[in-house]
């Protein structure tokens, strides 16, 4: 009896449709790398290069053609090649009419030239259909396989049926097309692979400042003061003290740097009635770089923490307390406990540990991993009502902390006040400001303007 096959199964194709063939020009990193890729999806690859005797770097199973001969093997071409070159293309522009030309090309600096590359190449050719794509990606990347930072690659283009032709082949090497529409994207997209850090400029920046300023603050106060004054060789603060005073200061105010933009904008949309107004760039900017300060502020913290941990083998830390107890030893005398001391000690290092906890708790919650998994309002409550009950705790830590020697003449070395209280003048008109604008009088009409309404409307109903 012979077996029935359902029809289904029999018009199921055996394998995948043969793929068309892509042309890639120039034999250079990036059209090696890109050929091994294409010949690991199945794709026939052809090379157009200046040389045909081909290379043994080249994958096998290549063909190399010239320039033009590989041309008209495929309708998909890959511009490998360096943008000075590609004046030898005009030569070819009757082969190229209608192709699908890819552009990959990157520059070495941000706005080289007046127009994109890719513009530049639909200008040389302009029967051609010209598509940037690729150019984020590295060589190295594809030809390791190492692209989990890199998957995405942005596509634009005019014509939209050569950008769907290349989004398909983006998407059959396994990697992520992202549409930016019109060719006029390119030069957005040329200058993405030569950004360095945008985000953290400013943070880092502002900490450098910071950092060196205190620096010598702390230098000239603890230092140089006692060596003057006293003539006393305090140097070795520079090695721990000095850091781990440095370090909550930093954390201190970048924390407070993180929430001072938002209670700006507030401050701009109450006065002017809108929300429809467009914020100073330089805000902008600030706001958008509110998580690279924060995660900045939360590594001086750590840094703290672990400076903190070796108070108590530090040898300077052990010799003032057998002095002193030595001291006490020999003038046979007992200091009793100081209840209200040890309750400040104690309450400053309980926020300092609070504070901690919340601030980790804010780094952990600003990680993509974790953010995407929480929706909008849990993440803004996360952000804001425990980043200012963060702000609170490390700003109530440094208070507690320096209160004591706040009132105290000899804490003003030079007539200058101690680090502590400079570093508290940001975080406290933050939180002022914020008191402030919480009342109804302000949050009301604040509410209002964030959900849409104006006080002088642009077109009244
Ligand atoms: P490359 O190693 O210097 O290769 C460029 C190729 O262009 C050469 O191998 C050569 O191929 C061809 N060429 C050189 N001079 C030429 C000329 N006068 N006329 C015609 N063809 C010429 O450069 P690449 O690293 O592969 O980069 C190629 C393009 O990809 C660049 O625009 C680059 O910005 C972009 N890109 C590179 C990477 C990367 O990681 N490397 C990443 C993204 C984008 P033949 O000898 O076969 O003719």
């Amino acid at each position: 009896m012979s077996k029935t096959v359902p029809s289904s199964m029999a018009l199921a194709p055996s394998a995948s449709p043969p793929k068309e063939p892509v042309c890639i020009f120039g034999t250079g990193d990036f059209g090696r790398a890109l050929g091994h890729k294409l010949l690991q999806s199945g794709y026939p690859v052809v090379y157009g290069s200046r040389s045909t005797q081909g290379s043994s770097l080249l994958p096998s199973g290549v063909e190399v053609l010239s320039h033009a001969e590989a041309a008209q093997k495929a309708a998909i071409i890959i511009v490998a090649i360096q943008r000075q070159h590609y004046p030898f293309l005009t030569s070819l522009a009757e082969l190229l009419r209608g192709k699908i030309l890819v552009d990959i090309s990157n520059n070495l600096k941000l706005n080289q030239y007046p127009e994109s590359n890719a513009e530049y190449l639909a200008q040389l050719l302009p029967g051609a259909r010209v598509v940037k794509a690729f150019n984020t990606v590295s060589a190295w990347a594809l030809q390791s396989g190492a692209l989990d930072a890199s998957r995405q690659v942005f596509v634009c283009g005019d014509d939209l049926e050569a950008k769907r032709k290349v989004m398909d082949l983006v998407h059959a090497l396994g990697l992520t097309p992202v549409d930016q529409g019109s060719l006029l994207a390119a030069q957005e997209i040329e200058n993405y692979p030569l950004q360095l850090f945008p985000m953290w400029k400013f943070p880092v920046f502002l900490s450098l400042g910071l950092t060196t300023f205190f620096f010598f603050y702390c230098l000239t106060t603890d230092v140089i003061y006692r060596y003057v004054q006293e003539k006393r060789d305090f140097s070795f603060l520079l090695a721990i003290s000095i850091p781990n005073r440095i370090c909550p200061i930093l954390a201190l105010i970048l924390l407070a740097v993180v929430y001072l933009p938002g209670v700006l904008a507030a401050i701009l949309q109450l006065y002017r009635g809108t929300k429809y107004r467009r914020f100073p760039a330089w805000l902008d900017r600030w706001m958008l770089c509110r998580k690279q300060l924060g995660l900045v502020a939360l590594a001086f913290a750590s840094v703290h923490v672990l400076y903190t941990l070796v108070i108590p083998i530090r040898s300077f830390v052990q010799w003032r307390i057998s002095t002193y107890t030595i001291s006490q030893a020999l003038s046979n005398k007992t200091v009793p406990l100081d209840t209200t001391n040890a309750w400040i000690s104690d309450s400053y290092l309980a926020l300092g540990i609070l504070g901690f906890f919340f601030f980790v708790l804010l780094g952990i919650t600003s990680l993509p991993s974790v953010s995407n998994s929480v929706n909008w309002r849990e993440f803004r409550f996360v952000q804001s009502k425990l980043g200012y009950l963060t702000l609170i705790l490390c700003t109530a830590h440094t208070m507690v902390y320096g209160g004591k020697w706040f009132l105290s003449p000899s804490s003003y070395k030079w007539y200058l006040p101690p680090p502590y209280m400079l570093a508290l003048i940001l975080p406290c008109a933050v939180l002022v400001l914020k008191f402030v604008l919480v009342f109804p009088c302000l949050d009301k009409p604040l509410t209002q303007i964030r959900q849409g309404w104006e006080r002088n409307p642009q077109y009244p109903e």
